[in-house]
């Protein structure tokens, strides 16, 4: 007669196939159930739905059992997930599991668009998540991703019996969006001074309602500087991510970025190659990133219909079964959120509030 605890044990150590770490380690065995006839039904437990090609852990774990234990009955592979995250938005009551920023070493690499790219990727393979424009000097994101609504405070009372001012994002596709582009006209220059811009990026966080999320993607200003300075004081943010075209000067650029987001102890989850084809080249940021030893997470294609889908505000719609730059684009998510994963497992737990 087969038990549970032999299936655990048996399955303990075998290795996850995207991670290279042992199911068990990773707490990736959720539980393991014999039925009539010897039939085993094991459950996994992904640390993000955005675990690519899950069929391997089936094939796995299916041949594991077959192979040690052959009174087993027939053997049902099922999965659910729970993301794994850092908690870190915790001391200013941001209740998102994972706050990813997205940055450049300057314009007009593709990062808004990777930023909406990867919220609404991640958000496609059923993570729950929340997209925030920080590029306050050409907040691009309401544009792109079509919204034409406000931002509405709403008064509530907390369990006190204090009255306090929430704001509602916008709502795009069931996907909250907040950005600087929804508090000044599209015309107009503003000039930020730091304290402002501090406070401006605090009342982002701390009074927005974005609910409980997986993901929350920040979209940065390009370049080094005062807000990203600001979201590393107010949070243990769980990574970056750097953008760039393949060329050699938008590299330098980038590795600028990175020099930065290493001096204000942000982790860098990776390095995205964007606009790769003839016109820019290729490969230039995977081998630029193999050099620095940093993660690499994937070409996205120069391609008209990413730009059009972008200035036409149907950003969301690079997701739709249709789209033919929709894998490499999922594949880069799916890549993003798999670091996060790892990195969870290597790195001690940040110190939510960084005094600078
Ligand atoms: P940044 O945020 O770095 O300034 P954007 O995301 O605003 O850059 O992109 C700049 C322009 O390039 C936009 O018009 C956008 O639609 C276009 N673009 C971005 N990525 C691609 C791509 N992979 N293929 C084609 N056009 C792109």
């Amino acid at each position: 007669m087969l038990t549970e605890m032999q299936v655990l044990e048996r399955l303990r150590n075998l290795r996850d196939p995207e991670i290279g770490r042992s199911l068990g380690e990773m707490g990736m065995i959720s539980s393991a159930v014999i039925g009539a006839g010897n039939s085993i039904t094991v459950t996994i437990d992904l640390p993000t739905p955005a675990y690519p090609r899950q069929e391997r852990i089936t094939a796995a774990v299916t041949s594991a059992i077959r192979e040690s234990m052959p009174d087993a009955g027939p053997i049902e592979i099922s999965f659910i997930s729970n993301v794994r995250g850092k908690m870190s938005g915790g001391s200013i009551g941001l209740r998102a599991k994972n706050v990813i920023a997205v940055g450049s070493g300057k314009g007009g690499v593709g990062k808004s668009t990777v930023a909406a790219t990867l919220a609404f990727g991640l958000k496609s393979l059923g993570c729950k998540v929340g997209l925030m424009d920080a590029d306050v000097y050409g907040p691009s994101i309401p544009h792109m991703v079509g919204s034409h609504g406000m931002p509405v405070a709403v008064k509530h009372t907390t369990a006190t019996g204090e009255e306090i001012e929430r704001i509602e994002p916008v709502e795009i596709d069931g996907m909250k969006v907040m950005s600087m582009g929804y508090f000044v006209k599209p015309d107009q220059a503003v000039i930020w001074r730091g304290p402002l811009l501090h406070r401006a990026i605090t009342q982002f966080l701390k009074d927005t309602d974005w609910g409980d999320l997986d993901y929350l993607i920040i979209d940065l200003p390009p370049g080094t500087g005062d807000v990203t300075l600001t979201l590393s004081q107010l949070l243990g943010l769980a990574g970056a991510i750097v953008v760039c075209t393949p060329q050699q000067v938008a590299l330098l650029d980038a590795i600028k970025a990175i020099s930065m987001f290493r001096q204000v102890k942000i982790p860098i989850l990776g390095l995205v190659e964007n606009m790769t084809g003839e016109i820019f080249g290729r490969g230039g940021v995977r081998k630029k990133a193999e050099e620095l030893g940093i993660p690499f997470l994937g070409e996205l294609p120069i391609d008209a219909g990413i730009r059009i889908r972008g200035d036409d505000g149907r950003i969301a719609s690079l997701f739709s079964e249709d789209n033919p730059s929709r894998g490499p684009l999922l594949g880069m998510c799916e890549q993003a959120a798999m670091q996060l994963a790892k990195q969870l497992l290597e790195t001690p737990r940040m110190p939510t509030l960084e005094i600078l």
